[in-house]
């Protein structure tokens, strides 16, 4: 698993298209004309990072619903945003979601499968390209995870 210099942008778009695929009854929002970002990450390990992001979004939300994605460059890191309109997280669940397993206790009732993995290999991932992930959330209003890394300069 190598670094290379990546286009994040590009890299963004291509997973936007897949996901528009397969959330066919969601409506993933992406804006075309986002400017190339430079990044030295793991082609595979970003396109797993964003696919865990849309994937949580698309299950915690209603078919119908918006998805956003962001990619907001600033002077030294590049932001990536994935929100959704869905059911959120309830303030006291939102410490442990990273933690290797946990499920929300709403999410443990109405969603069968699911291995509370797929957060704690995000934060992992963002970790190890020395960038930061953190949620916003409010229940029953929505959800924003917020990925920040170095841009290659
Ligand atoms: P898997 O990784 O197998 O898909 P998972 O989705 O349960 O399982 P995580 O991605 O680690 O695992 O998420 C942990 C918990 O955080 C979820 O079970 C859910 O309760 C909550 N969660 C994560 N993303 C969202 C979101 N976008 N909206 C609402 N709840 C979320």
């Amino acid at each position: 698993t190598e670094r290379e210099l990546l286009d994040l942008t590009a890299l963004v778009a291509e997973r936007v298209k897949r996901w528009r695929r397969s959330l066919r009854n969601h409506h993933i929002g992406w804006d075309e004309t986002t400017p190339p970002v430079w990044v030295r990450a793991v082609r595979a390990e970003w396109e797993e990072l964003i696919d865990i992001l849309l994937d949580n979004a698309g299950k915690y939300s209603e078919p119908g619903s918006e998805i956003t994605v962001r990619l907001e460059a600033g002077e030294r890191n590049v932001r990536l945003i994935v929100r959704d309109t869905g059911e959120g997280i309830p303030k006291e669940e939102l410490p442990r979601v990273f933690e290797r397993f946990y499920r929300a206790k709403r999410t443990r009732s109405r969603h069968r499968n699911g291995s509370g993995l797929g957060l704690s290999i995000a934060r992992q991932i963002v970790e190890a390209h020395e960038g930061t992930i953190r949620i916003d959330s409010q229940e029953g209003e929505g959800t924003e995870v917020s990925v920040s890394i170095p841009i290659s300069q």
